[in-house]
């Protein structure tokens, strides 16, 4: 990637048209709008052909070089001086939840969009190429997994396993996609990409709570979950006493806490969750004899993360011993911690700053195109708040203010990246 200085920096910090941007996202917003003002417009619906329609006609107002992929992922290029070089790109999604909001991904693809207006506007023309890009099916809500067109673009998942995949009434991609009329023409895996950024809203409370504008996306939660098996002894509630026990649901209970605790113990970036939880035979006089149990463990640094797998096991050794019961620890997924390049993570850290924005660093704690992405080309995201840390719902919120920040950071990030005419 190109990381060219600027002179002057000082002169050159730019900023985004808030009004345009807000107006973009207000636009798009009333494609599938529900009656409490979010959104439901599903991948590959009828309603999401209407906004990638609108994403198009945007792209050649802004007279951009469109193109589709065979997923249906949608490219708006604008040109840079050397057509040869691999373009900057950013971008997110325009699919979203049943009951999700105006903000979650549109935000992302709209401030791509308000980085070619706003390089349109003041006539610069990047070294390298601009692309802005919507993926197809970020969500994975009608057809799992999420994350399917940068997936399917980065080589994560082939072609054919995304096209085959079918939607609860038995539709595939692959028909759905014709359908729409997105069976786009572009191969996949595809293009070389000189660097990746995504603008996204938080989706969750922390830069509310610290009250930040920008979040500088140093990576993402490494996370390791496991399946648990509790087998200790039924007996009678009454006549059995209670150091004679061998209860099951109380090394449940002991277990959750363990996991609160050690999550605490590797703060900040810890995570630690117990989300499912079943007790056999669950009768209200019987001692639980058996446990189901789900453990979900997250850290930005593997060593931390690798310190409470290790302190899970032997929390669990010392309850078997003090409790006479069996304990089985089924890993489930394994997946590490990813960091973004630090020439992406400075970019936007360094813009932030320049612009005045107050801002921290942050990981993001959900998945993101970005984390396919960051496996093929130097990335990073900007994160800006969302009122109540709320997502995926129908109540979520976010700040013009908040996010004519997040646009102006990713402006100045991807320029520094593409370079400009000397
Ligand atoms: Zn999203």
């Amino acid at each position: 990637m190109d990381m060219q200085a600027d002179k002057n920096p000082a002169a050159e910090w730019l900023t985004a048209n808030r009004d345009r941007l807000w107006q973009s996202l207000m636009d798009q917003g009333k494609i599938g709008e529900t009656a409490k003002g979010g959104l439901n417009r599903q991948a590959l619906t009828d309603l999401d052909r209407q906004v990638r329609e609108l994403l198009i006609q945007w792209g050649k107002d802004a007279g951009c070089d469109i193109s589709i992929d065979k997923i249906g992922n949608i490219f708006l290029r604008r040109a840079g001086m050397d057509n040869t070089l691999p373009p900057v790109m950013t971008g997110s999604h325009i699919d979203t939840q049943p009951t999700g909001g105006k903000f979650d991904g549109c935000f992302g693809v709209m401030a791509g969009l308000e980085v070619i207006r706003r390089l349109n506007d003041l006539n610069i023309t990047t070294r390298a190429p601009i692309e802005v890009v919507a993926w197809t099916n970020e969500e994975g809500c009608r057809f799992p997994p999420c994350m399917m067109g940068s997936g399917v673009f980065t080589g994560e998942f082939t072609l054919e396993e995304a096209l085959a995949t079918r939607d609860a009434k038995g539709i595939s991609v692959a028909e759905a996609l014709d359908s729409i009329g997105f069976a786009g023409e572009k191969t996949v895996p595809g293009h070389a990409v000189g660097a990746y950024f995504e603008a996204h809203i938080e989706q969750g409370p922390i830069l509310e709570d610290a009250q930040k504008t920008i979040g500088v996306v140093l990576g993402a939660l490494g996370q390791r979950w496991f399946d648990v098996t509790i087998e200790g002894v039924e007996s009678h509630a009454g006549p059995t006493p209670m150091q004679l026990r061998h209860d099951a649901g109380l090394v449940a209970a002991e277990l959750i806490t363990y996991v609160n605790r050690i999550a605490l113990e590797h703060a900040p970036h810890g995570r630690g969750t117990v989300g499912c939880l079943d007790l056999f035979p669950g009768s209200r006089n019987v001692i639980p004899g058996k446990v189901n149990m789900t453990v979900d463990l997250r850290h930005l640094d593997s060593h931390s993360l690798n310190l409470m797998v290790t302190g899970l096991k032997a929390r669990i050794h010392e309850l078997e011993e003090l409790h006479g019961v069996t304990v089985t620890l089924t890993p489930t997924a394994d997946f590490a911690p990813l960091y973004f390049a630090d020439a992406c993570v400075s970019a936007v850290r360094q813009a932030a700053e320049a612009l005045g924005y107050e801002h921290i660093d942050i990981v993001s704690g959900a998945g993101h195109d970005a984390i396919f992405l960051a496996e093929q080309a130097p990335a990073g995201m900007i994160f800006v708040p969302c009122e109540g840390g709320i997502s995926h719902n129908e109540m979520e919120r976010a700040d013009p203010d908040h996010l004519a920040a997040g646009a102006s950071v990713l402006l100045n990030a991807m320029l520094n990246a593409a370079g400009k005419e000397a």
